[in-house]
């Protein structure tokens, strides 16, 4: 299987994957058949692209629905609105995410300080607990940048109530390594098995599970022995996240984009295509901000495909406008690239909250002028995101409504050439 940064590869992934996408997926995509040359026949591991913006849910849900009813798609469709539901959780709870990180700090300074957490974080991290199953977990992770939905939910599940080691530490290790590494999913995911999400609702691993799930592995079930029991408690925090409004951009259209505008692509836009601007900018700027997920470095495989989408979707967009592109490095300042090339705003792909606004928003706000910042937002997230104000039932309801108010209704995979 062809996991390139590319928009190519990821639409070749979409066209191989659909005939798998209806009922096959329900049936089959709580198996962990471990990772293959060839893409694991079961689920689409598309998330990658995904969390790049080298391709959009809206993109991938048009091409289920050209080859399957909503019905026979309904558990794939639903698991794509998972991924929006969080984003719009997020959105509206920014304070999780400014919690993670400090609550992050804190625990990497208290493993610092303490000789014997140290030992066990560097055992579970190494895979060296004795844990077959999240001995491979951890391994398969840090040498592919992949694991799959199932084999995250006992890896966390064991990290926090059979281990003990805190969350923040487990969800770091996970950002610096997978290759989709997203704040939104991956903070509320950790919240969520630990009890957090759904307050006293934690999700427990079961060895017979386990076992259950990983026959289909070239090396056999994986074996999980002294798994913490029934008894191990939800954790509680003292923290009530309350909503904020949300403040979505309108939707963009020529006029807004009438004088020559710099295109930003980052590290959850990488690809102008699955943008559909509506007029051509006259510069390309990329920014690469990978290493800001982490206070540690980011794993191998995480750091290439950030850094690799972000370099071929500059060089794509670049092609596409018949325009030049330019990098902007961390830590200079960005209005100088506008200067030069005479270029007054900037269309910019929503910056979702995580480290990725963390990293961009500060040199943006310096850019003074209101409307000098025009901000993209796609169609499906400004309707989904106000709908993700509790649980995912929420959403759930409405994706149908949702499928229609967007017009998404089933088409092709996109040409890959398309701009
Ligand atoms: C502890 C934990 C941490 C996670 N961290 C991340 C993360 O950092 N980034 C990330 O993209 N996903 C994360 N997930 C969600 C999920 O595991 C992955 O999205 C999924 O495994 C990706 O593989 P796939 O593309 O083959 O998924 P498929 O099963 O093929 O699903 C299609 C798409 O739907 C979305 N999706 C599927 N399942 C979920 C889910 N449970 N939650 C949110 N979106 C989902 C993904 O975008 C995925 O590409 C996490 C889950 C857990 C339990």
């Amino acid at each position: 299987m062809d996991l390139a940064p590319t928009r190519a590869a990821a639409l070749a992934r979409l066209a191989a994957f659909l005939p798998a996408a209806g009922r096959r997926y329900a049936e089959t995509r709580n198996a962990d058949d471990g990772p293959r040359a060839e893409g694991r026949g079961n689920v689409s591991q598309l998330s990658p692209w995904l969390h790049a913006g080298v391709i959009s849910e809206t993109e991938v849900l048009e091409a289920v629905l050209g080859q399957h009813s909503p019905r026979a798609a309904e558990k794939f469709i639903a698991e794509v609105f998972w991924r929006i539901y969080f984003k719009g959780y997020l959105e509206q709870r920014p304070a999780i995410w400014a919690d993670f990180c400090s609550g992050r700090d804190g625990a990497v300074a208290a493993l610092d300080a303490n000789a014997g957490l140290r030992k066990a974080y560097s055992e579970a991290v190494e895979g060296r607990t004795g844990i077959e199953a999240f001995d491979v977990w951890a391994l398969e992770l840090v040498a592919t940048g992949y694991l799959h939905n199932h084999a995250r939910m006992w890896f966390a599940s064991i990290w926090i109530f059979t281990l003990k080691l805190d969350w923040r530490l487990g969800a770091d290790f996970f950002l610096r390594h997978l290759k989709d590494g997203d704040a939104a999913s991956n903070t509320l995911s950790w919240r969520w098995v630990a009890g957090l999400h759904t307050k006293g609702k934690h999700y427990l691993a079961r060895a017979d599970n386990i076992a259950r799930y990983t026959a289909g592995r070239p090396e056999g079930a994986l074996d999980a022995a002294r798994l913490a029991g029934d008894e191990a408690e939800p954790l509680t925090e003292p923290q009530e996240y309350a909503r904020q409004k949300l403040d979505l951009p309108a939707p963009v259209a020529a006029a807004d984009l009438a004088k020559p505008f710099a295109l930003l692509l980052h590290d959850e836009a990488a690809h102008h295509a699955p943008l559909a601007l509506p007029a051509a900018p006259a510069l390309v700027i990329a920014a690469a901000r990978p290493e800001a997920r982490s206070p540690h470095a980011p794993g191998t495989h995480a750091l290439a495909f950030a850094k690799g989408a972000l370099a071929g979707g500059m060089a794509e967009a670049a092609a596409a406008f018949g325009c030049p592109a330019v990098e902007w490095r961390a830590g200079e300042p960005l209005a100088p690239l506008l200067a030069a090339a005479g270029v007054e705003r900037i269309a910019v792909p929503y910056l979702p909250t995580g480290w990725t606004r963390d990293a961009l928003a500060p040199d943006l706000a310096t850019l003074g002028e209101p409307g000098r910042v025009v901000t993209l937002l796609g169609d499906l997230d400004r309707a989904t995101w106000p709908l993700a104000k509790a649980g995912f039932f929420g959403v759930a309801k409405a994706i149908d409504n949702l499928l229609a108010e967007c017009a998404i209704h089933g088409g092709a995979v996109p040409a890959s050439t398309r701009s």
